[in-house]
């Protein structure tokens, strides 16, 4: 089965594609030629995901997906949350991204975050179906490892024994994770219909 996964993230591809097995093949946009930056302005992780997906099935009208991440930081009181991305800027750099969220920790107790996905799914008819995934854990004092990408090297996942997601195999990290949690439940939802 052939799927369109709305994303340019080659990371988030080689993860999904492990979460659904090799019966699904994913396409991303730029196999199809679409190559611009396909817009993601809503106020919460689910209106971005299905104005991604919603985005790319008016091009193609073809089954996709597409997913939206934000880190949830308590302290912070859900911050950086839908703006997980652009935290430190509109470049998206994730070493920036990680050093801001450090330092607006810095000197605070409670450092219990959350990953949360939602994954929104524009099946051949048009009708839009939602799936969630969530890993809880902690912020790290400082950046360690160099597996995954994004807030990996800061994120602590319970009971990991105090490693972070950027010091763990893809397949550990695709066991546990918000993302593989929500591929989960697309994948459950695709064999059932
Ligand atoms: P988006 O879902 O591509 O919009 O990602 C939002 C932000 O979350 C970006 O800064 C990503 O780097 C980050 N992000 C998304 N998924 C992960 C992950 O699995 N680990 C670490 N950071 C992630």
């Amino acid at each position: 089965m052939e799927i369109i996964f709305a994303t340019g993230n080659a990371h988030k591809v080689v993860e999904a594609q492990k979460a659904l097995g090799d019966n699904v093949t994913l396409i991303m946009p730029k196999d199809l030629g679409i190559t611009e930056d396909i817009p993601e302005t809503g106020n919460t992780l689910e209106a971005n995901a299905i104005q991604k997906c919603q985005y790319l099935w008016n091009k193609l009208h073809r089954a996709c997906f597409a997913d939206d991440t934000g880190l949830e930081v308590e302290a912070l009181d859900g911050a950086p949350g839908v703006h997980t991305a652009r935290y430190a800027g509109e470049s998206k750099d994730p070493s920036a991204n990680m050093d801001k969220l450090l330092k607006e920790l810095c000197g605070k107790e409670n450092r219990r975050a959350r990953f949360r996905t939602a994954v929104a799914y524009i099946d051949q008819n048009g009708t839009q179906h939602l799936f969630e995934g969530v890993l809880n854990g902690e912020i790290a004092h400082s950046k360690s490892g160099s597996e995954g990408f994004g807030y990996d090297p800061v994120f602590v996942p319970d009971g990991y024994a105090g490693k972070t997601l950027a010091e763990v195999s893809l397949e550990q990290k695709n066991a546990i994770s918000h993302r593989g949690r929500a591929m989960r439940a697309l994948m459950e939802f695709l064999q059932k219909s």
